[in-house]
Formats: C-alpha cells, sequence, structure tokens
C-alpha cells in the first residue's frame, strides 16, 4: 500500500515504553477539511501516526517509534501506567469521519466546527447509541465509515504487523473507551467485528433504525 509521508511536529518521545496497542479516533470533520494539514499544524498541539482519508488514501504523520499526541487524558485500565501515558505506549490512527451529526428540525443534517454548523454532505447517516460503562448514553446519527477507508485500515495493520507492530495491530481500542464521557470516538458505527482486540468492547453500542 502506498503511504503518503508527512512530518508533524505535534510528537515527543515514548521514553522507552514498548508499543503495544492501537487507538482508532475519527476526525470529526467534513471532507471540506483537511485533517493531514491541520494536525501538522503546531497550533493543532495535537496529532496522529496515521490518517485514513473517506476514500482509502493513507497518510503517515508522525514517525512510530515517537509518542504521537492523540489520546490526551486517557486511561487504558488494564496496563497499569499513568493515565497520560496512553499516546506513550498507542499507536493512535484517525479515520476521516464527522461522526455524530446535528440533525435539524426539517431533517437535513450538518456537523459542527467550534460554533459553525456546516451542511453534511457524506453517506445516510445512521442512528446509533454509545452506552459507557457509568451508564451516560449518547445517541442519535452519525456518518457511516466508508469501505474504503475500512480495508486501508485492514491493510495498514497487516503492515504494521510485517513491520514489526504485530502485538499493537492486534490490540485495537476506541477513544471512547479510554476516555470514557469525554470522547466519542470512533462511535458505534465503527466495524469492530472486522478487526482484532485483546480485552472486550467496554462501551456498548447499537445500530440500526431511530
Ligand atoms: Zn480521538
Amino acid at each position: 500500500m502506498k503511504i503518503e509521508r508527512h512530518n508533524s511536529p505535534n510528537f515527543s518521545s515514548r521514553k522507552g515504553m514498548k508499543v503495544t496497542g492501537t487507538v482508532i479516533h475519527y476526525t470529526a470533520d467534513g471532507p471540506e477539511w483537511n485533517p493531514v494539514k491541520w494536525l501538522c499544524m503546531p497550533e493543532a498541539g495535537a496529532s496522529a501516526h496515521c490518517v485514513i482519508e473517506r476514500a482509502g488514501p493513507v497518510h503517515r504523520l508522525v514517525k512510530l517509534r515517537d509518542k504521537a499526541w492523540h489520546a490526551g487524558e486517557s486511561e487504558w485500565l488494564h496496563r497499569g501506567v499513568l493515565p497520560e501515558n496512553v499516546s506513550r505506549y498507542t499507536i493512535g490512527i484517525e479515520i476521516a469521519n464527522c461522526g455524530l451529526l446535528f440533525k435539524s428540525k426539517s431533517g437535513d443534517f450538518y456537523w459542527r466546527q467550534n460554533r459553525r454548523f456546516r451542511p453534511y454532505i457524506g453517506p445516510k447517516p445512521r442512528w446509533g447509541k454509545l452506552t459507557y460503562p457509568g451508564g451516560r448514553i449518547v445517541e442519535g446519527y452519525w456518518e457511516p465509515y466508508t469501505d474504503a477507508a475500512m480495508n486501508s485500515l485492514q491493510e495498514l495493520l497487516a503492515k504494521l504487523t510485517q513491520i514489526g507492530y504485530g502485538e499493537a495491530a492486534q490490540n485495537l481500542v476506541g477513544h471512547e473507551e479510554i476516555s470514557p464521557e469525554r470522547k466519542s470516538d470512533p462511535g458505534p458505527l465503527f466495524p469492530w467485528e472486522r478487526f482484532s482486540r485483546k480485552l472486550p468492547k467496554s462501551t456498548k453500542a447499537i445500530i440500526g433504525d431511530a
């Protein structure tokens, strides 16, 4: 697979920690926004190792040996390390996707960037409900993931295995699970059944008709 390389300044050292997991994110942006460009700007203060576009192209922003700033305040309970260190032992993959959409009274969908609502122009949204372990629920309409992006993710994980990151590639977790309440990516529409995990899903997802 072809991976386009970029250099985001938003990284630091893993300080010797072994890479043992992969955190899945969505960008929370519509197709008119360029997440690669943004995550390579110092003012973003965040990054990911890879970004996958809706149409399938894959970008690498930070070297795998470095810590990309993708998880923020997070905790992966079975690790027994300080919460802020999740990014230190994981690979961060962002998938271009609006996530939870806003529906107007007339039935049109929007995605929000800061305070501005922009018309949603992607595939037909699907209803989904996310329940955090503490019981809080996030429900509504979400942007579905494209087959092209999911195929690229599978190919990327196979590639990571080939180059020595097999443990991380076979141990996926959602950002919503390691930052419950605070984050809702990758959300209920992410097809977990296609990917390998070590722990059962800690947030529950239901999808279908509202
Ligand atoms: Zn995230």
